[in-house]
């Protein structure tokens, strides 16, 4: 019987785990988790923190999934060394001994230099439930937020304390909003929508430098602008990196992310895998070393991996980025090189009201889009992206609504899953 380990109980562990039961009835699978909670949803805790969903609605499975399916998962385990001679894995006093291994640690928060930041009550992250509940007691209606870093997570942090706190300001030292899933011009009318909306203030170009304090708390904030901000409460978001200390600490090889190979998720060592925000994913469209860290993108490394360890011979499908996220009920829907630059690139943008649809196109292939409450045909486009589709093959304008009666019917039956030609 194979013994199966995996790190990390998050989009990429539950995949991978889920994936080794359903091509390994038999072999042993422990998820080991340093957090105390259950697989929850990550994106989820901005819904938590404005109080929108409870604790019991953001998790992944019903906790009597793990017994049912013999997936033993073990929380508040926090796995602190690899021995990759004997084979085991070291969590608290516990060893576990491991056949196949799959490091899915994650992300950390990246917290730059700022001086009289550190250890202060009210400067706290936002990345897990734990740290959204302690964000939570600390957020009141008296309270002014400054919020550092107008990325996916800062944002989602600025929208769930804007339903709670007197004031929410972001400072951000790019000159827009999302840069890295939105491209300039969504961006500036994202940015316009959230401050109507949300009543969040911007401070654009511009990031906190320092904070003044009192007894342990901050008090403020100044800006590299000179300006000055009254704070509460800080959020540190600036970014997150790779958490790839487990895997150095083995002497793995690591570049950022964990290195492993695109079609086996396999890290330096064969019986080692890796899948998620921790790993470096080569994107299938151009090709570039990167790491995506997207909810998507770690459940198709996650299951890739499980299905490799199990002895299968499950793949990704090919990596890219794909991300759909809400701001006050403002749909955003991106996919693939949405930044791209260069004269292989152009670019068809309709915009009409507060919809805005971008396709991005390599040639004649579609490599990348933003669509602004106009999403319904996200499922088309993605398709057409992953199959590397030669528009103009296509019997109608993509721009406009794509149907799927433009494909042959070959395509409609092998390339459009679970439309019958
Ligand atoms: C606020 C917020 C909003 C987001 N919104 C979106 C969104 O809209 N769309 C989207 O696509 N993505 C979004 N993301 C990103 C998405 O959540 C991540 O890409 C995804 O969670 C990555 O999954 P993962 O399994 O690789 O890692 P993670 O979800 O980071 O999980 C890693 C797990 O491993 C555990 N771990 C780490 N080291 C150890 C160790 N040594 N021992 C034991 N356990 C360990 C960690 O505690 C953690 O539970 C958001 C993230 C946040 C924080």
């Amino acid at each position: 019987m194979m013994n199966y380990v995996i790190v990390g109980a998050s989009a990429a562990g539950l995949a991978c785990a889920e994936q080794i039961r359903k091509e390994d009835k038999d072999g042993r699978i422990i998820l080991l988790t340093k957090e105390e909670y259950l697989p929850y949803s990550r994106p989820s805790i901005s819904y938590y923190l404005k109080g929108k969903v409870t604790e019991k609605d953001m998790l992944l499975r019903k906790p009597s999934y793990y017994k049912q399916t013999g997936i033993e998962i073990v929380t508040g385990a926090e796995v602190t060394a690899i021995d990759r001679k004997k084979k085991t894995v070291r969590a608290g006093r516990k060893s576990y001994h491991y056949d196949k291994l799959c490091l899915c640690t994650g992300s950390k928060p990246f917290v730059p230099p700022m001086k009289n930041t550190q250890s202060k009550e009210n400067a706290l992250t936002f990345l897990d439930l734990a740290c959204t509940k302690a964000l939570k007691k600390k957020a009141n209606k008296d309270t002014r937020a400054v919020v550092i870093g107008a990325g996916l997570i800062g944002m989602k942090a600025a929208e769930g304390l804007s339903k709670i706190c007197k004031s929410v300001d972001v400072a951000e030292l790019s000159e827009r909003v999302l840069p890295s899933i939105l491209d300039a011009k969504s961006s500036k009318s994202v940015k316009k929508f959230i401050e109507t909306e949300g009543h969040i203030t911007f401070h654009l170009g511009d990031t906190v430098t320092e904070a003044k304090s009192k007894g342990g708390k901050i008090t403020s904030v100044v800006l590299k602008s000179g300006k000055e901000l009254p704070c509460d409460l800080l959020v540190l978001a600036v970014g997150v990196r790779p958490e790839t200390s487990l895997a150095e600490k083995a002497g793995l090889e690591v570049n950022r992310g964990i290195i492993i190979d695109p079609g086996t998720m396999r890290t330096s060592d064969s019986d080692i895998y890796a899948a998620g925000d921790c790993a470096v994913s080569v994107d299938m469209l151009d090709g570039s070393k990167k790491i995506i860290a997207l909810w998507v993108n770690a459940v198709r490394q996650g299951k890739a991996a499980g299905s490799q360890m199990a002895g299968g011979e499950g793949a990704t499908g090919g990596t890219f980025a794909v991300n759909a996220i809400d701001f006050y009920g403002m749909r955003i829907c991106t996919c693939g090189l949405i930044n791209a630059a260069g004269d292989k690139y152009s670019d068809r943008v309709i915009q009409s009201g507060e919809s805005y649809k971008r396709l991005i196109f390599e040639g004649n292939r579609l490599v990348g889009f933003v669509l602004i409450n106009s999403s319904e045909n996200a499922g088309i486009y993605t398709n057409l992206i992953e199959n590397k589709t030669d528009v103009t093959t296509l019997s109608g304008d993509i721009l406009g609504t794509p149907s799927l009666m433009w494909f042959d019917k070959e395509t409609r039956k092998s390339r459009l899953k679970g439309e019958s030609a």
